[in-house]
């Protein structure tokens, strides 16, 4: 049984802390928001970041309000008997909006003219430059929660999609499902290639500097899985050399961005702030995950979302 749900203050990076223990007043167990000092005094964590206090606080389960739980130790928390459930299952729509967004600017050059506002130019771009989504080839890379939301929308604004998937079986919305070991032949023949696979050190560094070279001299990387999963400083000299068109990037090896970096400056770079789940509704996803996984753990039953 819970007793009393700590709503670690880290989450105020998504959202305000309080917002999540509002919703939340309806289970049985308190919930409030605490600071890493006080996480001895619950039996629960929600959590954004991870801190090696939690390990020793006496917490029986930690979720992490992301899907990503790269940053977690998983055989520290496994060895303490701490359960650690992710927020994974949640991003399809937020995500999937996101992309079909990023993809849409570059087809219809919107990044361009936003960027012409703000020195009050107005002027087409090369004629040759704008095209359609409709009839554009798109490859997600991982078709879980993010990739098959990023599918339908692609599917819906008539885009042939294909995807790579670690056991290749037919996904809707995607016209072929490759096998990892098929990742070059797959991304080589898309005009956009979107990432959304988890890190791990199978999927660290997994479009470096051979697979950006496999990849057509028009093509646009949209990464809104994790920086890491893509080798930054081969992505950058790919887009200076020309040998990509643009990339749309949600995530990156350092975040914030460092100010130095060029990706800030390329015209064919969009740079978001690692926004792409984020949606008002983002406490009501995290408040229903919760009190289902305390029904779960009230009817003794295996947690939802569960990592380790
Ligand atoms: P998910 O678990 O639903 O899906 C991940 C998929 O990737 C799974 O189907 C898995 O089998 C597949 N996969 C793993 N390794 C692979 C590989 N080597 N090749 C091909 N496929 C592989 O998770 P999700 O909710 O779709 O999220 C995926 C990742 O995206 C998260 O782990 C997180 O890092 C990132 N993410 C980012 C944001 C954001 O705001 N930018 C939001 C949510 C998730």
């Amino acid at each position: 049984m819970v007793r009393a749900i700590g709503i670690h203050d880290s989450v105020a990076a998504l959202f305000p802390p309080t917002v999540l223990a509002e919703r939340l007043t309806d289970i049985d167990a308190t919930t409030r928001v605490v600071g890493t000092d006080e996480v001895d005094d619950v039996d629960a964590l929600v959590t954004f970041e991870y801190d090696e206090a939690f390990l020793d606080a006496g917490l029986d389960w930690i979720h992490s309000v992301q899907a990503g739980i790269d940053r977690f130790p998983l055989d520290k928390l496994e060895a303490r008997g701490i359960s650690l459930t992710n927020s994974t299952g949640t991003h399809g729509d937020s995500v999937g909006e996101t992309v079909a967004g990023m993809m849409l600017s570059f087809a219809r050059r919107l990044h361009q003219y936003r960027s012409q506002q703000e020195r009050t130019k107005w002027a087409w771009a090369e004629w040759d430059a704008p095209f359609t989504l409709s009839g554009c080839s798109l490859c997600v890379v991982g078709l879980g929660t993010l990739g098959r939301g990023i599918a339908a929308r692609a599917d819906a604004l008539g885009m042939h999609v294909t995807g790579v998937k670690r056991t290749p079986t037919p996904v809707d919305h995607v016209e072929t499902v490759h096998p990892s070991s098929e990742l070059h032949e797959a991304i080589s023949d898309a005009k956009f290639v979107a990432l959304a696979v988890p890190l791990t050190d199978e999927t660290e560094g997994l479009i470096g500097a051979e697979e950006l070279a496999a990849m057509r001299d028009d093509a646009v990387l949209v990464n809104v899985a994790r920086g890491a999963v893509v080798d930054q400083p081969a992505l950058v000299d790919a887009l200076q050399t020309d040998s990509l068109a643009g990339a749309a990037l949600d995530v990156f090896e350092t975040e914030p961005l460092p100010e130095p970096s060029p990706l800030w400056e390329m015209d064919e770079v969009i740079v978001t702030p690692h926004a792409a789940a984020a949606t008002r509704d983002y406490p009501d996803r995290m408040a229903a995950l919760v009190r289902e996984n305390v029904r779960r753990i009230d009817a003794g039953e295996r947690l939802a979302n569960h990592v380790v």
